[in-house]
């Protein structure tokens, strides 16, 4: 590890002269992404850090979110509820997809794709205490360790563009997978994908969940030892869509993805890695992130299936 921060040196280097791929535009504001930023971040169980590139630029979580949230609810209604609303299966298709419902049940295929995932944000609700958006600013707070907050203006622009995630969620209602409050689901499910991090926040987030559920820093318990495994499994079977299968074969490690371009690995029991370039493919993730998150696994034997 004495030489990590040098490698992490390296491999920007490396990739940052690549130029493929370009920053997701059906979002317009993400459109305006520099695409010259790349950085990558190493946090190790004991709270570690390493880094290179534009560490403190920040960027919105989108579905980088989306294992989180499941986590917060899991927490509060079980597996059992949770596996009722939402499957835990690979759906082969692209995040957004609308036949991402399965045949007999018409639950979303799994809480990665954009179908689960707003189905989990509804089951997010408000307590005595607390509004449903606080208690996910909360834990995005908690993960990262400091107050967080969410980027109007990316917010707004998916709001206004979501006729795909809407219709999405009307069917989602159709087959009472979720209630009446269609919008409000909506906008928290906007919420939490624009919730602003960096890739030392991002990699503190995939550390907290290779550290079992606790935070790194301040130890404090955020998903239950228990809840872990359901989130890594399912990161590493649907986390990155449709080449979840190429991922698992050439990297070996749980993942998620987001459009803006951040990319978090989960190495249990180790560290949690997490990349940020906006220059995305066509499945949604981050070209140079890729490149650079395969180099580091092999670099450091860290795919779990290697002995
Ligand atoms: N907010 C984005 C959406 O719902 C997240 C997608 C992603 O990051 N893959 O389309």
């Amino acid at each position: 590890m004495e030489n990590m921060n040098q490698f992490l040196s390296k491999l920007v280097e490396k990739y940052r002269p690549l130029s493929s791929g370009a920053p997701a535009s059906y979002i317009p504001e993400l459109a305006k992404a520099d695409p010259s930023q790349f950085a990558i971040a190493v946090v190790t169980c004991d709270g570690k850090v390493f880094q290179a590139g534009d560490v403190s630029h920040k960027f919105t979580l989108q579905s980088a979110s989306k294992p989180f949230v499941y986590g917060m609810a899991l927490e509060e209604h079980g597996r059992e509820f949770m596996r009722s609303r939402v499957g835990v299966e690979p759906s082969g298709e692209a995040f957004n997809s609308i036949v991402e419902l399965e045949k007999y049940t018409h639950r979303p295929y799994n809480p990665m794709i954009n179908s689960g995932a707003i189905a989990v944000s509804s089951f997010i609700k408000d307590t005595k205490n607390m509004k449903r958006l606080d208690r996910i600013l909360e834990l995005f707070s908690d993960y990262t360790g400091h107050a967080v907050t969410i980027d109007e203006d990316v917010f707004m622009s998916e709001k206004q563009t979501a006729h795909r995630n809407r219709s999405i969620a009307h069917l989602l209602r159709h087959f009472e997978i979720i209630g009446d409050d269609i919008e409000e689901s909506l906008d928290l499910y906007f919420k939490q994908c624009s919730v602003l991090v960096n890739t030392t926040d991002l990699a503190m987030m995939a550390a907290t969940l290779a550290n079992g559920g606790a935070q790194p820093n301040t130890k404090k318990v955020l998903v239950k030892k228990e809840h872990v495994p359901d989130i890594l499994s399912l990161m590493f079977t649907c986390g990155m869509y449709d080449s979840a299968g190429e991922w698992a074969y050439t990297v070996g490690l749980p993942a998620k993805s987001g459009v803006s371009g951040g990319l978090l690995t989960v190495v249990p029991g180790k560290m949690g890695i997490a990349t940020y370039s906006p220059l995305i493919d066509q499945q949604g993730h981050s070209i140079r992130g890729v490149h650079a998150v395969r180099d580091l696994v092999e670099q450091f034997n860290l795919n779990i299936f290697v002995n």
